[in-house]
């Protein structure tokens, strides 16, 4: 039904590839692939005096990937009146139009899957294969929740006595200001849109500053499909003038976002301090997810699931494995066979095919996890550090690493890349690490690898995540297939890619008639 599930093949890390591309002629060629583009505002009526930025490559600062302006204050505002003046018309639609128009988006997307791909690659430094996995997902955004419009959004009849009618109706709650990460440039971001759009509501698309191309380059698909140009806007900018002018602006009625707990909190303050309608806010943050293996998991399984959730993607997604809690009994095994399949990890040029971990975003994270890695340095024992590829020198590159460290309180928050934290435990004391996981306050991703079944059951109860994976690895959660999206410091629900996420997006309406 959806786009990922195609027949399977894989790749050294588990990932599954398209069957519909041929990623060999594609690898190599993504320089080559898309030329260097330029993105502002879309806005009608609105023509932005904001500053330029240039893009470059984060896997080469050298090369250029093109160029985007940022929107002024006259054009946020002329956007809020135009989402506003929009929304009641659009509304008014059957969701069913609605609908067959993400349709026909998802059509449109897969026949430029290649294209897409190759931006992901050039501005957001994703690899081949989660290139696949973004397109993918964001085909997937689109059918899945075309579909839950045309199951949910239908008028109820409801009972009444003789001469009343009775009916519950859906309705857009107004404008919704879409606010999207930079690890999902096109896949959350289409999500986000989409999931607001179908259930009738006018939005105001912020990219991540990092990947506003990308962003910009969605925006011009829908469109393409028959979103109409004031119903969908795209506003880039910096979160501090254009994300807070929007978030604090009373016209608002919802803001969906993902990104890190102490933005989604900002947002929150600021909604809450208009002076306006209560707003909604459907935010997706962090994680401190665990990988926690009893001596009965099988230690092949278990490193492969541990490398592909904390270094695939660089470890740049808010579902990694972060911290491996392993049994005391089979730790040493463990660990030795962790550095030594980290020693097969190729890290560099994520346009090549051989390449399993790619660039992190920008400067600024590379920053934070060299500081990060001088801390463990000091207070943690390495297990390894992955030796860079070639062609690495002029990208943000961070090799990939593996700390052993005593105890969970050596962590002090996320850190968003590819370091995997190992920590060993006595098998009386499984629960104790369940409590201490809970109360780091986040709850997106656990993994669990046991062969016995009630201490399975046992971990998964006591557990407080939104998406827990029993022996397999911790990310890729599939759209309509495992819903995503945690609880308490990660985040408000409800989840991407399931059945209740369109819910929140609108507002019921009770109709009587005396007839
Ligand atoms: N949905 C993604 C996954 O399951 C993670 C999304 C994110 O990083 O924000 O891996």
């Amino acid at each position: 039904l959806y786009a990922s599930q195609g027949e399977d093949r894989t790749n050294s890390m588990g990932v599954n590839l398209a069957n519909d591309i041929d990623l060999a002629a594609l690898a190599g060629k993504i320089n080559a692939a898309v030329k260097p583009w330029a993105a502002g505002p879309l806005v009608p009526g609105a023509s932005s005096t904001g500053p330029t930025v240039a893009v470059t490559s984060p896997a080469d600062r050298r090369i250029e990937v093109g160029q985007w302006q940022a929107a002024d204050t006259a054009t946020v505002q002329r956007a809020l009146a135009n989402a506003v003046a929009a929304q009641p018309s659009w509304d008014a639609l059957p969701a069913a139009g609605r609908a067959s128009i993400l349709e026909h988006a998802a059509d449109l997307l897969e026949a430029r899957m290649p294209e897409f791909m190759a931006m992901c690659t050039r501005e957001a430094g994703k690899t081949l294969i989660d290139g696949v996995a973004e397109v993918r997902e964001a085909v997937d955004f689109l059918r899945y929740y075309a579909l839950q419009a045309r199951r949910q959004f239908i008028t109820q009849p409801l009972p009444g006595p003789t001469g009343e009618s009775n009916q519950l109706q859906l309705h857009g709650r107004g404008v919704f200001v879409c606010i999207s990460p930079w690890n999902f440039p096109l896949a959350i971001f289409v999500g986000q849109v989409v999931a607001a759009l179908v259930s009738g509501n006018t939005v105001i698309a912020k990219p991540a500053e990092q990947t506003t191309l990308v962003g910009h380059a969605a925006v011009k698909l829908l469109h393409e499909a028959g979103v109409p140009a004031d119903v969908l806007q795209f506003v880039p900018g910096d979160g501090a003038t254009v994300g807070a002018a929007l978030t604090s602006d009373p016209r608002v009625a919802g803001v969906a976002f993902t990104g890190s707990t102490e933005t989604a909190r900002a947002i929150n303050r600021a909604l809450a301090a208009r002076d306006a309608a209560i707003g909604v806010l459907i935010a997706e943050t962090g994680g401190q997810n665990a990988l926690i293996a009893d001596s009965s998991a099988l230690p092949e399984q278990l490193v492969k699931d541990a490398i592909n959730g904390a270094f695939g993607s660089a470890g740049q997604r808010c579902s990694a494995a972060r911290v491996l809690f392993v049994q005391k009994d089979i730790a040493d095994k463990v660990i030795g066979m962790l550095a030594g399949a980290m020693d097969e990890l190729a890290v560099g040029d994520p346009g090549l095919l051989s390449t399993d971990v790619g660039p992190v975003i920008d400067a600024d994270a590379l920053k934070m996890l060299e500081d990060h890695a001088a801390r463990m340095d000091r207070e943690a024992t390495l297990i390894r550090r992955v030796e860079l590829g070639e062609a690495t020198a002029h990208g943000s590159f961070f090799a990939p690493r593996a700390y052993e460290l005593k105890h969970l309180g050596q962590l002090e928050r996320e850190v968003f890349g590819p370091v995997l934290h190992v920590i060993r435990f006595d098998g009386d004391r499984l629960e104790e690490v369940v409590d201490q996981v809970n109360a780091t306050g986040y709850g997106l991703t656990l993994g669990i690898h046991s062969r016995i079944d009630e201490t399975v059951e046992a971990i998964a109860a006591r557990a407080r995540v939104g998406n827990c994976y029993v022996n397999r690895n911790q990310i890729g959660a599939v759209v309509g297939v495992q819903p995503f999206g945690g609880e308490a410091l990660s985040g408000t629900g409800p989840k991407a890619g399931g059945p209740h996420y369109l819910l929140r997006f609108v507002t019921e309406r009770t109709l009587t008639v005396n007839t």
